[in-house]
């Protein structure tokens, strides 16, 4: 249409249709109240639900900006930081703020300790962090945007941080060692102590990444299940990042940064008094903060309670349980270490493991695929409380299923849709795309692989793995164009 400067619909629509329409959207998401998703959402039930929705409603115009001018959102990250700390092992003297999740919690922690060794550590040159394979990714993040080096550790046959590895490691530059508290692949709590005691022998920093666990083990071990010790009971933990929008079952957007010291935590504050806008002063990253999150954080913390929390713990950690128990009894399939709480990964030494995540793909559980070793993930909350039966049942018939060479397995129609962790919720013609590519790169001239497991298989074998990084970089960039400029370039591509 000529003159829609703005691609913008040229004139308002109405609520109800547009409404309307956004609910029909959602048809094709992932489902995640039947409990048959293993990431992405936690749901700690309806009535919960409906806690943080109206309390995130009450909030959502407020900007956590200027704390003087909504005295509500600051009491709320007041007490949210303070509970969190007290949760997390504080003396008293932990201080934290409120982030809009576990990548900008680490993300602080990296900054404040580069900022913290330019005042302590003068002659660190290019500062570096150690962090052990199974980190979180947003540490490598935090170091490409701050310009920090990333050293990575291998982790020992348990899947946890070998503290003699991370010992070797250490460097006149190191400035910060990592430990997980759990790791997300593999649900095992690293070594704190030892890697805490490594750091503070040499004077330098050391955060505890329980984004995932920070909500989770403190209640799991209330609940009577033995835990590792992780937080800042431990002498030389200096920061803990612990995300509400996980196990605290808070709106999204949600996380904790804390700090063992007013004194640290102050390293990670920005302001300016130079701008004519007028003195601008902020905690995090962001600038404008989502008021809503923070009250829905503050609300269900309150509505819940310690009581709450735990016997959701006690639920989750009864059906991990079960499911643990139940893949021991299923011949071919292994757990990975040995995972204290929900988080687990399912390996096989006999079965393509990626196989029997399609097959249960094809029954509706929407498993996340790992590699370095191929694995299937597992992140059970109180949304999987019903589901434990009917999950080992399927994978019980997979198994069987796929010890049966003779029988129909899983066709091409999946290959597009479960072509791995990464690829997994993109719409079949992007993952068809980067398939065709990682097959032309392998010399198989585009031809795509007779079944995703396959196909998944093959990108873990990339001879080259810059290669596999630029492909997914060209798809990211796709996400936000418009459906027909994807299209066009991507059939330009194909041809
Ligand atoms: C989820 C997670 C993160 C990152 O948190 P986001 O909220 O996704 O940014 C970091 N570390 C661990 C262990 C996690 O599970």
């Amino acid at each position: 249409m000529p003159g829609n400067l703005a691609n913008l619909p040229p004139n308002g629509r109405s609520k109800d249709g547009l409404l309307r329409q956004m609910a029909q959207m959602r048809h094709h998401d992932a489902d995640w109240r039947e409990g048959k998703v293993f990431s992405l959402v936690f749901f700690a039930g309806e009535e919960a639900h409906e806690v943080i929705r109206e309390a995130h409603a009450l909030f959502f115009a407020e900007n956590g900006l200027n704390p003087t001018a909504f005295p509500s959102l600051r009491r709320f990250e007041t007490e949210v930081v303070h509970m969190s700390a007290g949760l997390l092992g504080s003396d008293g003297r932990v201080v934290g703020n409120m982030t809009t999740g576990g990548t900008e919690s680490i993300l602080m922690a990296v900054l404040a300790a580069r900022e913290w060794a330019k005042v302590h550590k003068p002659n660190v040159s290019a500062p570096e962090i150690i962090v052990p394979a199974t980190g979180h990714p947003a540490f490598a993040k935090a170091a490409h945007y701050f310009g920090v080096q990333v050293v990575q550790v291998p982790v020992g046959v348990d899947f946890r941080a070998d503290p003699v590895a991370v010992e070797t490691a250490v460097t006149p530059n190191t400035i910060l060692i990592v430990g997980s508290a759990p790791s997300y692949p593999h649900g095992v709590v690293d070594p704190i102590p030892e890697l805490a005691a490594i750091a503070q022998e040499r004077d330098i920093l050391c955060h505890v990444d329980a984004c995932v666990g920070g909500f989770l083990l403190p209640f799991v071990r209330r609940a009577g299940f033995p835990v590792p010790d992780f937080d800042f009971t431990i002498p030389g933990v200096t920061s803990v990042s612990a995300d509400l929008h996980k196990y605290g079952y808070a709106a999204k957007g949600a996380s904790v940064i804390l700090y063992r010291s007013r004194e640290l935590r102050r390293y990670q504050l920005f302001a300016t008094v130079d701008w004519p806008g007028g003195i601008y002063a902020s905690p995090t990253m962001a600038g404008t903060r989502p008021g809503g999150t923070i009250a829905a954080a503050w609300a269900i913390m309150q509505y819940l309670g310690e009581e709450g929390y735990v016997n959701i713990a006690r639920q989750v950690m009864e059906t991990a349980v079960t499911i643990r128990q139940g893949i021991a009894q299923i011949p071919h399939l292994t757990i990975l270490g040995d995972p204290p709480a929900s988080l687990m990964a399912i390996a096989s030494a006999t079965l393509d493991i990626y196989e029997v995540g399609d097959e249960m793909g094809l029954r509706g559980w929407h498993l996340d695929r790992q590699h370095f070793p191929a694995s299937l993930h597992l992140t059970i909350n109180y949304a999987h409380v019903q589901q434990a039966g009917a999950f080992l049942a399927d994978l019980t018939e997979v198994v069987t299923l796929l010890r049966r060479p003779t029988l129909r397995r899983v066709g091409n129609r999946l290959l597009l849709g479960t072509a791995g962790a990464a690829t997994r919720l993109l719409p079949r013609r992007w993952v068809s795309a980067l398939t065709g590519k990682a097959a032309a790169l392998l010399g198989g001239g585009g031809s795509l692989p007779s079944r995703s497991a396959a196909m998944y298989g093959m990108m873990g074998t990339l001879p080259n793995r810059g290669d596999l990084h630029d492909l997914v970089l060209d798809l990211l960039e796709t996400f936000t164009q418009p459906e027909t400029v994807v299209e066009k370039g991507f059939a330009k591509e194909e041809r």
